[in-house]
């Protein structure tokens, strides 16, 4: 069976993260999209809160399961015995970080392959800093994120106002 896992912070998941999980769907038998503990930041949602949006966005994808870790990614993966990591790509920026970080995973366990998938053009600019950023100044983030996270988004910011 050819497994996958897709690490992140999902801080929220955005709809830039489902068209690769979408994508890369096709591709391998199952994945496991792996929502990470460690944020270097303190993350909006918290790890609870993460993980039960990127399961309500992935509802529809049969393959697809979520689960949080707090581990080396490359541990992970072998935990739920990927032999691929999937990053998604957004653009040159973006390259540096990942390229290192794939030759210390590939250093730290040379059967676990790093897979990169291109952005799409319409989510090229999206990450999930700037939803947050967009929805705390009251901003439209509809087309951002699905609806679970939009609404999610809207009770979190209203909570933190004390509304
Ligand atoms: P991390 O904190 O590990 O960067 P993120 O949750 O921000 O976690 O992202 C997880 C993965 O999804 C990363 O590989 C990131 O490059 C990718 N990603 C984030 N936003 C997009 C997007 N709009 N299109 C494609 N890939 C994306």
């Amino acid at each position: 069976m050819r497994i996958a896992i897709v690490p992140g912070s999902f801080d929220p998941i955005t709809s830039g993260h489902l068209d690769v999980i979408r994508r890369v769907s096709h591709l391998f038998d199952k994945i496991v999209i792996g929502v990470a503990v460690n944020v270097a930041k303190t993350p909006l949602f918290s790890l609870d809160e993460r993980v039960e949006l990127a399961q309500a966005a992935v509802a529809e994808l049969a393959n697809v399961t979520v689960e949080s870790f707090d581990s080396l990614t490359v541990e992970f993966a072998v935990a739920k015995d990927a032999h691929a990591i999937v990053r998604g790509l957004r653009a040159v920026s973006d390259f540096e970080h990942e390229f290192q970080m794939a030759q210390l995973n590939r250093e730290l366990n040379a059967s676990v392959e790093t897979v990169f998938v291109m952005a799409s053009p319409e989510y090229a600019y999206l990450s999930s800093s700037a939803v947050r950023e967009i929805a705390e100044y009251g901003g439209v983030v509809k087309s951002l994120v699905p609806p679970v996270v939009e609404l999610a988004l809207q009770k979190k910011i209203a909570s933190a106002k004390g509304g």
